[in-house]
């Protein structure tokens, strides 16, 4: 995932259109920082110069720190070490990595497994195809299914521990760090007075309070074969949110006539190919960017029926269909407006 994953798709599909606009004396301001092998951007809004620059700092020190925490790519990272600590001991750790993990886990609970955190082992596998250009073999694939199990990983509120009840179990965050860490960041502008900002780390936007004299962010969804197709971008307003897009419509590893995903269904170890993309929006980002990558591997109708469990939540689903055309379903509280 974080440090120098590929990313993809998510970039691809979406799109941010920022409106400017000059308040009396606030002015929009933007600033970017790479981290997690993308590009995060903050744009805020603000009258004091200085005042943001600090608050923005910390806000991408504080990605910063959660990349160290929760990176699979950093061999001397939090999440690293707790990889290859032992079976069935306990292993005390950080705010962040806890949270995480317990916030994967719920996603797990609500998906049946669609989000699966200790599918990595699927996942290396199918990041070593792409390089090769080589699928992994039946036997490969059946030994990483085996080895993936959410229910195994054990979380002690009281003593803030995680501990691995099964040999070899081996985590990977890749499906919710960057929402995780957008949503973060956001916080941090708000402990600064920040209020009026957009935080965006590829796919992952971490949405606070409408520009001025705005109802909320112009986010404009890519979402057709050509994007230069602008009158078919699909633009929402939001604000004080997380909007989340995960899928494969556009970067996927082919093989023999077929396309895989880089999202594993944790259940065969295999990458998805169903040519599929989903766009969630839920209160904030690290709900979104958890919940739109078990969206792709349950579909629309059991996708749908998560999504509509869930409060302030919902979600665009986007199928390209063996006759190259798209379709896009929407849950019913999704909030469209058509271009
Ligand atoms: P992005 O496409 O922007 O990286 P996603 O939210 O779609 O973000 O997450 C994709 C990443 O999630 C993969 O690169 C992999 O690390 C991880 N992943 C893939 N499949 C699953 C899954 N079923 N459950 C949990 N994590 C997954
Ligand atoms: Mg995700």
């Amino acid at each position: 995932m974080m440090g120098k994953c590929t990313l993809g798709l998510a970039v691809s599909l979406v799109t941010l259109l920022l409106t400017v606009t000059y308040a009396e004396e606030t002015q929009r301001r933007t600033y970017s920082h790479p981290c997690m092998g993308t590009v995060f951007y903050i744009t805020l809004y603000s009258d004091d110069a200085n005042a943001s620059q600090k608050a923005v700092d910390e806000a991408f020190q504080r990605i910063e720190a959660i990349n160290q925490a929760a990176s699979d790519y950093l061999p001397e990272s939090e999440l690293s070490r707790f990889n290859r600590a032992p079976t069935n001991e306990a292993v005390h750790v950080s705010d962040d990595l806890y949270r995480l993990i317990a916030l994967s886990l719920k996603t797990s609970e609500l998906t049946s497994g669609a989000f699966d955190i200790t599918a990595m082992y699927s996942v290396q596998l199918w990041r070593r195809a792409k390089r090769q250009h080589r699928a992994p073999t039946p036997e490969q694939v059946t030994h990483a299914v085996a080895l993936t199990d959410w229910r195994a990983l054990q979380l002690d509120e009281v003593h803030h521990t995680v501990t691995k009840t099964k040999p070899e179990l081996m985590i990977d965050l890749g499906g919710i760090g960057k929402g995780y860490a957008a949503h973060e960041a956001l916080l941090v502008l708000k402990q600064h007075g920040i209020t009026t900002a957009l935080v965006a780390g590829s796919g992952d936007l971490a949405i606070g309070d409408p520009p001025p004299a705005k109802t909320g962010w112009d986010v404009a969804l890519r979402t057709f074969e050509k994007p230069e197709e602008k009158d078919r971008l699909l633009h929402v307003t939001l604000h004080n949110c997380g909007c989340s897009t995960s899928g494969d419509l556009h970067q996927f590893l082919e093989l023999d006539g077929v396309r895989y995903s880089h999202i594993i269904d944790p259940k065969t170890g295999l990458g998805l190919t169903n040519h599929i993309a989903c766009t969630v929006i839920a209160p904030d980002a690290a709900w979104s960017d958890a919940l739109d990558t078990p969206m792709c591997v349950l579909g629309v109708e059991a996708g749908l029926k998560v999504i509509e469990s869930q409060p302030q939540t919902s979600a665009r689903f986007v199928m390209l269909q063996a006759d190259g055309t798209i379709i896009s379903t929407t849950s019913a509280n999704f909030p469209v407006t058509e271009k």
